[in-house]
């Protein structure tokens, strides 16, 4: 009989970044509801995920940090590990969008796309990782990528850039520690109704193609991603390296 307990997060700490809102909260909620100690980072309050999380009893600790900037990463660090000591796992959520004809994008955006979508993600998990090659325990990684990590897009140059960059970047680490127990993974997620999609879905010509390409026939929510997020964070996926899965209502199947 298989062991339900490996995809038991109980004891074990995790750190998401972008979790005030959106997918972010989604996993953090999903988390602290499969027994994790869960730290959330965002701009904003996490007041909303906090109040979630607390109806069920679960643990969670906010940190207030701007993610465009990697001189941030100390100060995460200290008070995550003031909160609940090793972190265990870290899910790079936290992204930005600019839509814009590719001819019109400003450097000063391409920047800021780059710097939380891509750099903020490398260095978060070369922080986690030192600590976790030097104390020999492992950890696992997350990272959140896109549609746009396999398909071109259109107007979104920066962010189809960053995106495609996560799935490359998640195989490269993963290559390298793999053999540490140090898992390296990312979730593609398809449509979701979140901030991020909100002028999109407000849009009334390209909503409804967008819909009507989804062989599930809706968009997706956070929760839609909850199973896939504690499954990689889990010991039930302890040999799966450097693999980006896609929760997208059969997008990529089409
Ligand atoms: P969202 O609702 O816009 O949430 C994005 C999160 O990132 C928010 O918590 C936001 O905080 C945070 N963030 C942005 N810039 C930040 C900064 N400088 N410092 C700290 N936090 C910052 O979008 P979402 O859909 O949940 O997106 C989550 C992730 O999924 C992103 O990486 C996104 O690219 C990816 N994704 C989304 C979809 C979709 O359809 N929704 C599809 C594929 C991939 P603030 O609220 O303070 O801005």
């Amino acid at each position: 009989m298989t062991n339900l307990s490996m995809f038991s997060l109980e004891g074990k700490t995790a750190l998401v970044t972008g979790a005030n809102t959106g997918l972010g909260q989604g996993i953090c909620v999903a988390y602290a509801q499969a027994g994790a100690n869960v730290i959330g980072v965002a701009r904003r309050s996490c007041q909303e995920t906090a109040d979630k999380i607390a109806v069920f009893g679960g643990k969670f600790k906010e940190i207030i940090a701007d993610l465009s900037d990697t001189s941030v990463i100390p100060h995460i660090v200290e008070e995550a590990e003031k909160a609940y000591g090793r972190v265990d796992i870290l899910v790079n959520n936290a992204g930005i969008i600019k839509r814009c004809d590719a001819a019109d994008v400003t450097e000063a955006d391409w920047d800021a796309v780059i710097n939380i979508n891509e750099k903020m993600v490398f260095f978060l998990c070369q922080t986690f990782a030192k600590k976790w090659l030097a104390d020999n325990k492992g950890g696992k990684i997350i990272n959140i990528a896109s549609m746009l990590s396999y398909q071109g897009g259109i107007r979104v140059p920066a962010y189809t850039s960053s995106k495609s960059a996560i799935l490359g970047l998640t195989r490269e680490l993963a290559n390298e520690w793999a053999a540490h127990n140090i898992n390296v993974n990312a979730i593609a997620p398809g449509y979701m109704e979140t901030n991020n999609t909100q002028n999109l879905r407000s849009d009334e010509h390209r909503s409804e193609e967008i819909l009507s390409r989804i062989p599930a026939g809706r968009w997706g929510t956070p929760e839609d991603i909850a199973g896939a997020a504690i499954f990689l964070a889990s010991d039930a996926a302890s040999y799966v390296h450097g693999f980006t899965l896609a929760v997208d209502g059969g997008w990529l199947a089409r």
